[in-house]
């Protein structure tokens, strides 16, 4: 049988058990299992240990999502992306990495990972003439994101992975923003693939979880790292990220299509200087973004005249978007970046990386699109004109 679409493997794919007839997977809440002569400490069936039967039914999903032969879930996205960082660098070891990364990402690897021994260069994921310059006979790791936060940048993900296989590099991406529903960046030729499923693979903002997604022996490391560090997902969080994960291309095909129609709407306001959003032609890395993905996300950015100030402003006068980080999931979510996910920067390093005091984030929920235009269009109009 020819493979099936994303559509159907949601719903099918995998390899449920059948457990006393029920359609969907039950939760095993069991936090140790019966012994059969297990030879090593990984393989005893222990929530901790990441085997137990709704991480491994739910990893294998998460696998055939992303095209990927192995995966583990993790507590978190951040549980996620330390795990793989962790097992791939060692004291001594030097990483690439993307400008522009998700806040906790940058500070993970700024923050902690130098006292560890392991050193960073942040590079523009434009210019491989730099990533050339900067790599150097210890380094390990490429590290990068689908699409960045909150400039919705897009890079050049096909050099990175060409300049990582050529250099013998662990590629690893964070594919969050595009999810496996608009591209799978193994197909490109990445070595693994982290997720926030926190955000649209869960859907419903109400659980913290991630995922790994690599070849076995990639996935086994990380799962080791991440059997030592105890960053494991409960069986109730593993229930209700399969459940989310049901509805990931019904709820994204709605959230790509309001963010695309806010952006134009947007861009057509006299009052708005800047939109960041791949899907529009004006989007530096457009071309790319439409060749690579078969759609561009459901979060974008813009900045209003009048920078922080005039801001907060419209984010009290917006009525359906809640003033809230995270995205991802069915509720329309609205931040400034500078006042929230970025606060952890310093200035200069948010300025540096173009994120300004007055920009705002919108992560559109599945609400009726022209009931978030016209909430957007009162609440510009009570500072001044709004084109149709
Ligand atoms: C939210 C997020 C993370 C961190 O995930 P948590 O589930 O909050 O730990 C990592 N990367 C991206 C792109 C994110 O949006």
């Amino acid at each position: 049988m020819s493979k099936r679409r994303i559509e159907t493997e949601v719903i099918h794919g995998g390899a449920m058990p059948m457990i006393l007839d029920s359609v969907s997977m039950p939760i095993f809440q069991s936090s140790t299992f019966a012994m059969h002569k297990e030879s090593s400490y990984h393989d005893l069936k222990y929530i901790r240990l990441n085997n137990t039967p709704n991480q491994t039914v739910l990893a294998k999903r998460i696998a055939l999502l992303e095209d990927g032969e192995a995966a583990v879930v993790t507590a978190s996205g951040m549980a996620a992306i330390s795990a793989v960082l962790l097992s791939t660098l060692r004291s001594g070891d030097h990483a690439l990495a993307l400008q522009g990364l998700y806040g906790g990402t940058h500070t993970f690897f700024s923050d902690e990972l130098p006292g560890l021994g392991i050193e960073v260069d942040f590079v523009d994921g434009n210019n491989p003439k730099e990533w050339a310059n900067k790599i150097k006979d210890n380094t390990k790791v490429f590290y990068a994101e689908s699409i960045t936060n909150p400039l919705l940048e897009v890079v050049d993900l096909e050099a990175i992975t060409k300049f990582s296989r050529d250099r013998d590099l662990v590629s690893i991406i964070d594919n969050t923003f595009a999810t496996p529903v608009f591209f799978k960046p193994l197909s490109i030729g990445f070595d693994v693939v982290v997720h926030s499923c926190t955000k649209y693979l869960n859907g419903h903002n109400d659980i913290v979880a991630g995922a790994i997604i690599a070849n076995q022996e990639l996935v086994q490391n990380s799962t080791a790292m991440l059997n030592h560090l105890g960053g494991s997902l409960d069986p109730h969080a593993c229930f209700l990220l399969e459940r989310g994960m049901k509805t990931l291309p019904l709820r994204l095909r709605q959230q790509s299509h309001n963010a695309l129609a806010l952006a134009t709407f947007l861009e057509e306001q006299p009052q708005i200087t800047k939109v960041h959003y791949p899907g529009l032609p004006t989007h530096p890395a457009h071309e790319r973004a439409a060749r690579l993905f078969g759609g561009f996300g459901g979060v974008l950015s813009f900045e209003i005249e009048g920078g922080a100030q005039v801001a907060d402003e419209l984010l009290d006068e917006v009525s359906i978007p809640t003033l809230a980080p995270s995205l991802g999931g069915v509720e329309t979510l609205i931040v400034r970046p500078a006042a929230s996910s970025h606060l952890g920067m310093s200035a200069k390093d948010r300025s540096a990386m173009g994120i300004t005091d007055g920009l705002i984030r919108v992560a559109l929920g599945i609400e009726a699109t022209d009931d978030l235009l016209e909430d957007f269009a009162q609440a510009l109009s009570k500072r001044g004109s709004v084109a149709a």
